[in-house]
């Protein structure tokens, strides 16, 4: 049996036509007065993590299960992340809808990560939540992870309009709402600074993901050796970082030194980014979201820029940081409630979907 066969087959196989516990759906008033709530399972898989959520319209998270490839050696191939994303997904749906008491005539929509992020994870995701979706007749909403990273920031500090520091293994960016959409005031040139914690990790022979070990690493160093400080107007450049610190590794400087050098230099031009956005747009909130906000000297460093501009400051709990489910089913909420939902004929994958080009209708 085909890959394709075999998901279908398993994602059937869970439970679609029977409800297990159903969750009282109670009614509550939003913005369009009484309605009933809504129940969202999102779907999230584009690199290494597979995740389910099953998210209300109430902005209860019920569920948030996820697993994270781990190589045995080298980095992400895409083909095995997907094979991965195959092979557990549905037992994770499974487990999702469990966990949170509902079984799949209870949910309402199912949102799923579109982009962006690599191609064949994309796929795998993709076809799972069509599958639900035409089974369940419920519908399709497709989600932009880094909005969904936003959204759920928002979610849980209950801002209204924040400076966002996303972080993470695949994205380095300083956004906020402008004209409708989530405007990238600044990103890295070349590679994430995950990406760029995580190959320096496995070069000094870390675990993948290497960014906890640096920052336990980082903490008992002391003696700065100068990195490459790369800031070009509101960008940032890791690469020169990682080329140098991997030089400083071969020439015996000790890990910790190392990885407290990487830090202090890594985080120092994100916060000058995210300082001088913070000053430009005069916005009264910052957040922090993505895996690497589960740093806390990068929390550290951005509280101090929130504090200098007089600004309310939220890093994102460590469940909800890195890649998960429970954003998109979140997002999905907000996107289904402004009416941007997707035909199954055209929700092919965005590979390559920036932040700035999904319409925030939500919002405005
Ligand atoms: P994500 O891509 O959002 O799932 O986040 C995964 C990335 O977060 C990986 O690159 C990790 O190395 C990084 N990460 C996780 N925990 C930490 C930490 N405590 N400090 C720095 N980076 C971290
Ligand atoms: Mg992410």
């Amino acid at each position: 049996m085909c890959p394709l066969e075999c998901i279908i087959k398993a994602l059937l196989q869970t439970g679609a036509t029977q409800t297990r516990v159903n969750v009282k759906k109670k009614q509550s008033k939003n913005y369009k007065g009484l309605e009933i709530m809504t129940i969202c399972l999102g779907i999230e898989g584009t690199a290494h993590s597979f995740g389910a959520g099953v998210v209300s319209s109430e902005g209860e998270v019920l569920s948030n299960i996820w697993d994270m490839l781990q190589p045995k050696e080298g980095g992400i191939h895409p083909r095995e992340a997907s094979q991965h994303h195959a092979n557990l997904g549905p037992e994770i749906i499974k487990d999702a809808l469990e966990s949170a008491g509902v079984g799949m005539q209870d949910i309402d929509m199912v949102a799923f990560s579109q982009g962006p992020g690599l191609g064949p994870c994309l796929r795998t995701t993709a076809t799972m939540a069509r599958t639900l979706s035409l089974k369940l007749g419920v519908p399709l909403i497709g989600v932009n992870h880094c909005v969904a990273h936003i959204e759920i920031g928002c979610l849980e500090s209950n801002f209204q309009d924040p400076v966002t520091v996303y972080v993470s293994g695949g994205n380095s960016q300083v956004i906020a709402f402008a004209g409708g959409r989530y405007r990238t005031f600044g990103e890295t040139l070349d590679i994430a600074i995950g990406n760029m914690l995580d190959v320096f990790g496995r070069h000094a022979g870390m675990q993948f993901p290497a960014g906890p070990r640096v920052e336990k690493e980082a903490k008992l160093g002391s003696n700065y050796h100068p990195l490459p400080y790369s800031v070009k107007g509101m960008d940032v450049s890791y690469s020169g970082m990682l080329t140098a610190s991997r030089k400083l590794f071969t020439e015996g400087i000790p890990i910790p030194d190392i990885c407290f050098s990487i830090q202090e230099t890594a985080f120092g031009m994100l916060a000058e980014i995210a300082e001088r956005a913070v000053a430009h747009t005069k916005k009264k909130e910052l957040l922090l979201t993505g895996g690497v906000a589960r740093n806390n000297r990068l929390t550290e460093i951005l509280e101090g820029v929130a504090e200098r501009h007089d600004a309310a400051f939220h890093r994102v709990t460590p469940p909800l940081a890195g890649d998960q489910g429970a954003m998109i089913a979140w997002t999905g909420i907000l996107q289904h409630n402004s009416g941007d939902i997707l035909e199954v004929a055209t929700s092919k994958v965005r590979p390559k979907w920036r932040t700035d080009e999904q319409d925030i209708g939500w919002k405005t």
